[in-house]
Formats: structure tokens, C-alpha cells, sequence
């Protein structure tokens, strides 16, 4: 089988191919994986339609691929807590164990991070691909491989929400309804928020945010930040506690400062324009926190929690399903969001 390795190679910028790699061997340490379910994420979008995301610029061909699942094939000599036929959610970003920060526990800071589909890193949109056994997590009977694989932008709803401090009884403001938006809103509810409130220029998204679970949806006609926050005040019934912004837009990220109740917290989330004008002395006069986060670091284990006692629900996020061999046309429905696509998920076996 060492030649049947198909993979879903990007060259460049609109140069996507699927070539047959060799199957690697797993190290001591690691696991050989047989991919199923691989989601497609924005920024494997991004990387396709410009080549590049800030700093990382695809400069050798790179697998694409990052929120996956599959079956363990083969384990590495040193294994002992996965065997052949676990099926495994993969948690993509595997730090250097040895700096400051992985020993710290805040292992997503770490500077040397070996991060799926991140350039020159592989991806594992493919049918065989290796990874640290320890970054694999074994799932329940009852929770699907879609379902694994959906734990990559689960586990960032779960950081965002420990970072704001989402608690029982929080009122959250939820900026952004694409699937990180959509995740936060389901992590936020199963962590007791009793209002939640979410914004999109989409109305088909805020369809599907009230479905999971949104108390309130907002439609953003204009960029008039100040009658925004006044009026989802109003619909709210109060300022929000905690902000989550989830877009990344420049008038958005304005909105969430000027919408957060003053003494609260405002979590940035969105990565949008490198540098953006926002109402910094009305932060700091109000005392509103503005916090940043980057992926995640033990989330995991609770993300996969929340789905396998079934306190939340994921399934409705999961809107298009494609194979590997239609990749192509998987990109393009979620590059253009055709057919109101939130998650496109690509089954690999
Ligand atoms: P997405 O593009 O699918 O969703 C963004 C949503 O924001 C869309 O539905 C869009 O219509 C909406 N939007 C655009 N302008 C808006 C505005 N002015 N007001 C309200 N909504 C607006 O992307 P996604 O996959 O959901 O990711 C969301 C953001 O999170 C992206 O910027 C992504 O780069 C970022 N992200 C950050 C991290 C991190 O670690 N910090 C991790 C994953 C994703
Ligand atoms: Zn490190």
C-alpha cells in the first residue's frame, strides 16, 4: 500500500491537486491513522483562494486539512493507549513539550508548534497520515467521526468561552455566525449562559444559530456601532456581560466594545485586518477587558465531553458532505458559501 496515499496537495494559490503519497510510518511515539472525516476550514480556504495567511505563505506543496478524525491503522513501539481500530478525534497543533509555555500549560502559545495544514506542516486531508498518539483522542461508541472531527472548532468555542469567563447566568453577545460564531453559542449555553445574543450580515446564518440555540439574532444592516449596541441592549434587556467576537470585521469588533456592559469582557476571536481603529478609551474608561485567544490548549477533552453526554449538540452545523476524490468541489461550496453551506465535511475512506 506504500504508494496509496491520496492527498489532497496544495501547490499555491488556486493549485489544488490530489496526488498518491507514500503511507509514512509512525515514530515511537506516534500513530499511523486511516483519515475519515476531514472539515473544511476557512483558513484552508484562505490558503487556497491566496496562497498565504499573513506569514505563512504556502511556498512547497502542503496536504491541506486540519479538523479530522479517523481510525488508528498502527501504533508506534512506545504506545499503549491507543490500539489498531480506536477511532480517534486528532488534535492538530503538536507543541515542542520543552519552552516556557507548554510547560506553563498555555501549550497553544508555543512558538514552535507543529500545526496541521499551517506551512510547510501537512494536513491530513488524505487517506493515511501519522500523528502524536498523545494528540489523538479515542472516541466513544456513540459519537461519530463527523462528530470528531467537528471537536477542532469545538475546542475553540471552549477556550474563547473559558477566556471570557462565561459562567452560569453570563449574558453573552456572540458577534460572528459562522461556525466559530455557531460554537461558541452552543459552548456558552452548556457552560449556564442564560442570554445569548448573535450578530451576522447573513440571515441564513442567524437561522441556524436560533436552531442551536440563540436566544437572540441580531441582522447587521449598517456599520452605526453606537445604535447597534443600543439596540442590542434593548433586545437583551441589559448590556452583555461578555462579548465574543467572532467575525473579525473591523465595524464589528467596534460594536463588541461599545456593546459589552462596562467592568466586562470582550474576547477577540475573528482575525481579520492585521491593524483596525477601535473605541480603546471607551474600553479603558469602562473597564472592559478586550482579550485575545489563539486556537486552544486542553480543550479537547471537554469538547468531546459536552458532545458524548450529549449536553450539546453539533450535528445541524454539518451542512454539505463530499469524498476526498471531490475535493474541488467541496472548496468551492465552501469558498462561496453556496446552498447556505456552514460546515462542509470531506470523508476520507
Ligand atoms: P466565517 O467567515 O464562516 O464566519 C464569519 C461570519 O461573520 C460570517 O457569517 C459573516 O457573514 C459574519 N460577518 C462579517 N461581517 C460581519 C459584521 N460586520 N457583523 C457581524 N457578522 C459579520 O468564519 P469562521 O470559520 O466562523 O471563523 C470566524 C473567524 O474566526 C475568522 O476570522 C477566523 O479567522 C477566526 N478564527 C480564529 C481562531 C483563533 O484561534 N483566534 C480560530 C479559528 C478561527
Ligand atoms: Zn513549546
Amino acid at each position: 500500500m506504500s504508494g496509496n496515499n491520496i492527498s489532497a496537495v496544495l501547490y499555491g494559490k488556486n493549485d489544488l491537486r490530489l496526488e498518491k503519497y507514500p503511507v509514512p510510518e509512525p515514530g515511537p511515539d506516534g500513530v499511523l491513522i486511516r483519515m475519515a472525516q476531514v472539515g473544511i476550514c476557512g483558513s484552508d480556504v484562505s490558503y487556497l483562494t491566496k496562497g498565504f495567511i499573513g506569514d505563512f505563505v504556502v511556498k512547497e506543496p502542503m496536504v491541506l486539512g486540519h479538523e479530522a478524525a479517523g481510525v488508528v491503522a498502527k501504533c508506534g513501539k512506545n504506545v499503549t493507549t491507543l490500539k489498531p481500530g480506536d477511532r480517534v478525534a486528532i488534535e492538530p497543533g503538536v507543541p515542542c513539550r520543552l519552552c516556557e509555555f507548554c510547560k506553563g500549560g498555555r501549550y497553544n502559545l508555543c512558538p514552535d508548534v507543529s500545526f496541521c495544514a499551517t506551512p510547510p506542516v501537512h494536513g491530513n486531508l488524505c487517506h493515511y497520515y501519522t500523528h502524536a498518539a498523545d494528540f489523538c483522542y479515542k472516541l466513544p461508541d456513540h459519537v461519530s467521526l463527523e462528530e470528531g472531527a467537528i471537536l477542532e472548532p469545538l475546542s475553540v468555542g471552549v477556550h474563547a468561552c473559558r477566556r471570557a469567563g462565561v459562567t452560569i447566568g453570563s449574558s453573552v453577545l456572540i458577534c460572528g455566525a459562522g461556525p466559530i460564531g455557531l460554537v461558541n453559542v452552543l459552548t456558552a449555553k452548556a457552560m449556564g449562559a442564560s442570554k445569548v445574543c448573535i450578530t451576522d450580515i447573513a440571515e441564513n446564518r442567524l437561522q441556524i444559530a436560533k436552531q442551536i440555540g440563540a436566544d437572540y439574532t441580531v441582522l447587521i444592516k449598517s456599520d452605526e456601532a453606537e445604535a447597534l449596541a443600543k439596540h442590542i441592549k434593548k433586545e437583551m434587556g441589559g448590556m452583555p456581560d461578555i462579548t465574543i467576537e467572532c467575525s473579525g470585521a473591523e465595524p464589528s469588533i467596534r460594536l463588541g466594545i461599545l456593546a459589552t456592559k462596562s467592568g466586562g469582557v470582550m474576547v477577540l476571536v475573528g482575525l481579520g485586518p492585521a491593524e483596525v481603529k477601535i473605541p480603546v478609551v471607551n474600553a479603558a474608561v469602562r473597564e472592559v477587558d478586550i482579550r485575545g485567544i489563539f486556537r486552544y490548549a486542553n480543550c479537547y477533552p471537554i469538547a468531546l465531553d459536552m458532545i458524548a453526554t450529549g449536553k450539546i449538540n453539533v450535528k445541524p452545523l454539518i451542512t454539505h458532505r463530499f469524498k476526498l476524490e471531490e475535493a474541488h468541489q467541496a472548496f468551492e461550496i465552501a469558498r462561496t458559501g453556496a446552498g447556505g453551506a456552514v460546515k462542509v465535511m470531506i470523508s476520507c475512506d
